[in-house]
């Protein structure tokens, strides 16, 4: 049986900057806290996980009752239908595809994300890109450069993940496999950007200063 569980609060604090000045056109212009998260109870934590850089299904940014009028307009789906056993009733989400919409518009209209969206996923995957995707909508930036932006997202949210391992249930070796999936993701996005790659960017020692500095 799957019934659904009280939301939580995951730990978010505000990232320090590791990718070049001008990747992003306004870094951290809300700081990050809190991200609401609601899983099932029944929730698998655990590997393997498909992390191919793609929203996986089974995740979606519910809309709060009181979000802003400012960004009514983003594309909305029913959230039931991308995440069935959390009783999510009537509820709306953020369309899967306007991650990047819902990027440019929490900026535009200075919306703080917390106030708007709250995550609902039982999966390691989609917490994984839901934290990812926290991280986007916290800074923005023109996405001219891909790899390093992708960068600063992944890096946010192995550091969060890090953060709320006990409250997720993952543990040091989950952790391990995303992050190396990860390392991975971003030496092919950098490959394709003809850039050169430091996977010691995304070294385990690296993230868990930062988690202890945050
Ligand atoms: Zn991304």
């Amino acid at each position: 049986m799957h019934s659904a569980s009280e939301p939580g609060l995951l730990s978010t604090p505000a990232m320090p900057r590791l990718v070049p000045d001008g990747v992003f056109d306004a870094f951290s212009w809300a700081e990050s806290d809190h991200l609401a998260w609601r899983s099932s109870s029944a929730h698998d934590l655990t590997g393997p996980v498909a992390l191919d850089g793609r929203n996986p299904g089974g995740m979606v940014f519910v809309f709060r009752d009181d979000a802003p009028e400012a960004i009514a307009h983003l594309p909305r789906e029913l959230a039931r239908l991308h995440v069935p056993a959390l009783g999510l009733g009537d509820a709306w989400a953020l369309a899967p595809y306007a991650i990047d919409d819902a990027t440019d518009e929490l900026y535009a209209t200075r919306v703080r994300p917390r106030d708007a969206l709250w995550l609902a996923t039982s999966t390691i995957d989609g917490l994984v890109w839901g934290l990812h995707d926290w991280a986007h909508f916290h800074n923005h930036g023109p996405f001219e450069r891909r790899a390093w932006t992708e960068l600063q997202c992944d890096a946010a949210a192995l550091v969060w993940l890090r953060l709320n391992a006990a409250r997720a249930a993952v543990d040091d070796a989950t952790w391990e496999w995303i992050r190396a999936a990860l390392v991975a993701l971003s030496e092919h996005r950098f490959a394709e950007e003809g850039e050169p790659f430091d996977p010691t960017w995304l070294a385990a020692p690296r993230l868990d200063a930062i988690a202890a500095r945050l």
